[in-house]
């Protein structure tokens, strides 16, 4: 896969984290230098063809101190600058991005197998975040308490000092400026750990934000595996509060180190996100929603909408156009402009993804579309290509109704009634996002509230914005990211109370309760 790696290296090479080719490359951003890790080596598969990337070192503990150091460090002189001078530095700083924006997409193009366009939007959403955060910065008023008179409180939002935070494979820049933009806003120091699938646009963004104006330091990034750098990072006695992004299985690991050493954490994970069309729907638009619902990312996505719930009158027909539209997609080589589906990313998933399929059509499923390779490939696309499937008859208490697939599989499931549907829509252990298509306006919000879902779309799937908040019910998680609530997430209040030397009657009517 030569021609893969060259152009791998020459991307590394840009960002400055690997020097010949052959190299392996500096993994790490830790106070301000690039760091190679001392660990084992963590080999690295092109998605797209299933050759050999690149391989690195896992970080190991004694580079984690160091993080946490220097983080440590750098937000006692992040805080010393006025607020205004924090959001300006941190506009400064993404800035710093302009004329990269092209390496980082194919930076993660190469090494996620996303198309390159979907790649591009992602490093549009890097600057957004900042842009957004950078304007809260001096906005962090406190409130003053109505307290009687004796006293005055007021609530002020303080930093916890140093959080760690733990991104996923399927949206590596998005979820990294997701974090990190409002944590640094809101006045912390950072450890992050990307994905060791997907360790270097991390790398990078962070090195090009420090070289913008964040303090040295502020921003460090350790790569390695889950259970050695990972779980370093979330017992780590430095941390004060932990965000975790990616799968239920680990969160609950995440959530269990915090609560050993009382971290609080704020949890994104999976979901199983429905998509329910009444009979009163504007079929078009419900069916090219129902597409970009799963297909997109190739459904590894966490807000993917990977049920599809019809009412019954309607559902042969829907059914069929969604497998007709979902056997159109071009699916190709990640580089290609004309990709709109790329390959799964890793060899575990693609196993884990083909064998649901494998378990669903034992148990009785009919498979639409899909549910294999997808024929006419370019040549030499021999990495972890699926085909966009739709499966129908399926029982709702089946796995590949129930559980998340994270891969181009949508299943479909009629319903008779909206109380039907409701109850078919909440049914599972998720509650991350779900959507209504009907032309009934009272309908479409008595059925929206009714949702246990995070975010619930009203004929539209996937509008998202950093102003508004985002998280789960359920095993989706807790917490919220972006807007107000995501930056919360990031302080702690703070009460303090003056006492005011007013006179006793009035202290001693607050005694009394008065
Ligand atoms: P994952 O849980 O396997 O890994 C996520 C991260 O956790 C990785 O960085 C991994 O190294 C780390 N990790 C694993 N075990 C750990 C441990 N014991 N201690 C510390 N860290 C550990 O998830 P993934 O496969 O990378 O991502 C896919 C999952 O992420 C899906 O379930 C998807 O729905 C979810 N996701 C959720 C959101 C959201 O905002 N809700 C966004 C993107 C992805």
């Amino acid at each position: 896969d030569t021609q893969a790696q060259q152009a791998l290296h020459r991307l590394l090479a840009q960002f400055g984290l690997s020097l010949e080719p052959g190299d392996t490359p500096c993994s790490n951003w830790i106070d301000g230098d690039l760091v190679a890790g001392r660990g084992d080596a963590i080999a690295l598969t092109n998605p797209a063809t299933g050759g050999d990337l690149v391989s690195y070192r896992d970080a190991g503990a004694d580079l984690l101190d160091r993080a946490v150091e220097a983080a440590s460090r750098a937000q006692v002189e992040w805080m010393a600058l006025t607020a205004s001078e924090r959001g300006r530095r941190m506009n400064d700083a993404v800035r710093r991005l302009e004329g990269h924006e092209e390496d980082l997409a194919q930076l993660e193009s190469v090494i996620a197998g996303k198309p390159i366009r979907d790649c591009r939007g992602e490093v549009g959403k890097v600057r957004e975040m900042f842009e957004y955060y950078a304007g809260w910065c001096d906005k962090q008023h406190g409130e003053v308490i109505p307290v009687p008179t004796s006293h005055l409180n007021y609530v002020r939002y303080v930093p916890f000092g140093v959080v760690g935070q733990i991104t996923p494979w399927n949206a590596p820049m998005f979820t990294c400026a997701w974090q990190l933009a409002p944590a640094i806003a809101a006045g912390n120091g950072v450890v992050l750990k990307p994905s060791e699938l997907t360790p270097f646009s991390s790398v990078a963004i962070a090195r090009l934000l420090e070289c913008g104006g964040l303090p040295k330091g502020l921003i460090n990034i350790v790569n390695g595996l889950g259970p050695t750098t990972g779980a370093a990072l979330t017992g780590h006695d430095g941390i004060s509060k932990l965000v975790f992004v990616g799968s239920p299985d680990s969160g609950r690991l995440i959530a269990e180190a915090g609560a050993r050493r009382l971290v609080p954490s704020v949890l994104e994970l999976g979901g199983k996100s429905a998509n329910i069309v009444f009979d009163d729907a504007r079929l078009d638009d419900a069916v090219a929603g129902a597409q970009a619902a799963i297909f997109a990312a190739a459904g590894q996505s966490c807000v993917a909408g990977s049920r599809l719930l019809v009412q019954r009158d309607i559902f042969d027909a829907v059914v069929e156009r969604v497998g007709r539209a979902a056997s159109r997609i071009a699916v190709g080589l990640p580089a290609d402009e004309a990709t709109r589906m790329g390959p799964l990313q890793n060899a575990r998933q693609y196993e884990r993804v083909t064998a649901m399929i494998e378990r669903a059509r034992a148990a009785g499923a009919r498979i639409v579309t899909g549910g294999q390779r997808p024929e006419g490939l370019p040549q030499g696309a021999d990495g972890y290509y699926l085909a966009p499937t739709v499966i129908a008859d399926v029982d709702a208490s089946m796995e590949i109704a129930c559980e998340e697939v994270f891969g181009p599989v949508l299943v479909a499931m009629p319903f008779d009634d909206e109380a039907d549907a409701v109850r078919l829509a909440n049914g599972t252990r998720f509650g991350l996002a779900g959507a209504v298509w009907t032309q009934d306006p009272a309908r479409a919000h008595r059925v929206a509230g009714q949702l246990r879902a995070g975010t619930v779309w009203i004929n539209s799937y996937k509008a998202i914005n950093v102003m508004s908040p985002f998280g789960g019910f359920r095993d989706s998680g807790f917490g919220r990211s972006s807007g107000l609530d995501g930056l919360r997430e990031y302080t702690v209040p703070q009460s303090v109370w003056v006492e005011t030397g007013v006179e006793a009657s009035v202290a001693m009517g607050y005694a009394s309760g008065e």
